[in-house]
């Protein structure tokens, strides 16, 4: 029996294992190890903070949805691989593999700014221990307001999440009455407002533009952050931002140990992929959703990363099995689909707002693009993490 070890479990893994049980049953052995026995829906995040939701309202155990499909599940962490041998090093013991599927995602890199990071003088909401030390901040924040900056820092390029929580933390001051006694600050590396590490699409700078007038909220664009001290971030252009509270979401990079294994990853720690999700330099190994390396098609005065987001991991996931299947079969891989080329499809949350983005692809050039602001959008937003949280609990990783 062929034998896939998937690193991993959450879009990436968790699909990644569903969709290769899906494709062969009884023909294939799933194992998937990772170091979180948790699901975690990360794009709920921005609302943990200001108490909206707990870990239990966006988390889940995977082991019974993985094991309820047939597919084992190890908590535990890769430590090390050697593609020669096709063995994993995991601190819960060895596995070997015919295929290996890399979904280990993403981790901070705070050390793109000195004073970011779990001690230092911001906050940031890209893990869940994050976002609860950020809640932390925010209970201690009401009780002693302030000015309040919000950023995304050079190479960022989770800009989604960043204009999420400026806009969720509008609403909050608002509903907290602390909105004339917490003047709020947008520093981004973006080149305009709503280019998102995407480009932007049409109508998004004006659209975004009349989101901060309306919402008072002064915006510094195409800044780099010198630094973090408490209570002031130094921007590299010389000047100073005092705050109470700062929320900073910080470039990513890829997982150590892949970033270690001989030839798999470039130098951020992302195994460089063919559009069948396929290791440019191992065709046994697969990397998909954050782990995948994504060629920036621009340079941007202030750097910007691309953001990986959820919907194009689980197309990246679902090609990925298809894949292996096909090899598995004996037949060459064929299912190909390019970063770049795969729809976008995201709701930005604005508190009680909110912003639908849709487009024909990823990355320009694209044919069409369209963002619908309203109230509806919000609302689809909640509807979708009830939908999601529900899907991805009971396994069901075909419906879209
Ligand atoms: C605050 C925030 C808001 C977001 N909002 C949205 C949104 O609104 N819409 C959207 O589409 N996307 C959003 N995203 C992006 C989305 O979260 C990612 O696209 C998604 O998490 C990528 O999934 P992944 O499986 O590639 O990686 P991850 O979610 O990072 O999962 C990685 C998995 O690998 C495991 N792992 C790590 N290291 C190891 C190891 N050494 N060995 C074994 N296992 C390991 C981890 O425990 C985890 O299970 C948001 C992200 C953030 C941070």
């Amino acid at each position: 029996m062929t034998n896939v070890l998937v690193l991993g479990s959450n879009f990436g893994g968790l699909t990644a294992a569903l969709s290769l049980k899906h494709e062969l049953e009884r023909d294939i052995d799933v194992t998937v190890v990772s170091a979180s026995d948790h699901f975690l829906f990360n794009p709920s995040l921005i609302w943990l903070p200001f108490g909206e939701r707990t870990a239990n309202d966006i988390t889940f155990p995977v082991a019974p949805t993985l094991e309820s499909h047939d597919v084992h599940f190890v908590h535990g962490e890769a430590t090390a691989i050697d593609p020669a041998t096709k063995r994993v090093e995991t601190t819960a013991g060895p596995f070997t593999y015919d295929y290996l599927v890399v979904a280990t995602g993403y981790r901070n890199d705070f050390t793109v700014v000195p004073g970011l990071g779990p001690d230092g003088n911001a906050f940031t909401i890209t893990t869940l221990e994050d976002a609860e030390a950020a809640g932390d901040g925010w209970r201690h924040f009401v009780d002693d307001p302030g000015p309040v900056v919000i950023a995304a820092t050079q190479g960022a390029g989770c800009f989604g999440a960043a204009y999420e929580f400026l806009f969720n933390m509008s609403y909050q001051l608002r509903k907290a009455k602390l909105k004339d006694r917490a003047p709020l600050t947008y520093v981004t590396a973006e080149p305009f407002l709503g280019h998102f590490g995407i480009g932007g699409l049409p109508g998004g700078e004006s659209l975004l533009k009349l989101f901060l007038r309306k919402e008072h909220i002064t915006a510094a664009l195409s800044t780099a952050i010198d630094e973090v001290q408490p209570g002031e971030m130094r921007l590299a252009d010389g000047s100073t931002l005092p705050f109470r509270y700062a929320m900073v979401i910080p470039p990513f990079l890829g997982q150590r140990v892949i970033r270690d294994t001989p030839g798999l990853a470039d130098d951020k720690g992302y195994v460089p992929v063919h559009d069948t999700y396929q290791s440019k330099a191992y065709d046994d190994i697969y990397a998909v959703g954050v782990a995948a390396a994504v060629t920036t098609p621009w340079q941007t005065a202030v750097p910007t990363g691309v953001p990986k987001t959820g919907f194009p991991t689980e197309v990246q996931a679902h090609a990925a099995a298809e894949n292996i299947a096909a090899q598995i079969r004996g037949e060459d891989p064929s299912t190909h689909k390019q970063f770049g080329d795969i729809p976008a499809v995201c709701v930005m949350d604005a508190g009680n707002n909110g912003v639908m983005i849709l487009a024909d692809k990823m990355l320009p050039p694209r044919k069409a693009g369209v963002m619908i602001p309203g109230p509806q959008a919000h609302a689809l937003k909640l509807g979708f993490e009830k939908y999601f949280l529900w899907k991805a609990r009971n396994g069901y990783v075909r419906l879209p």
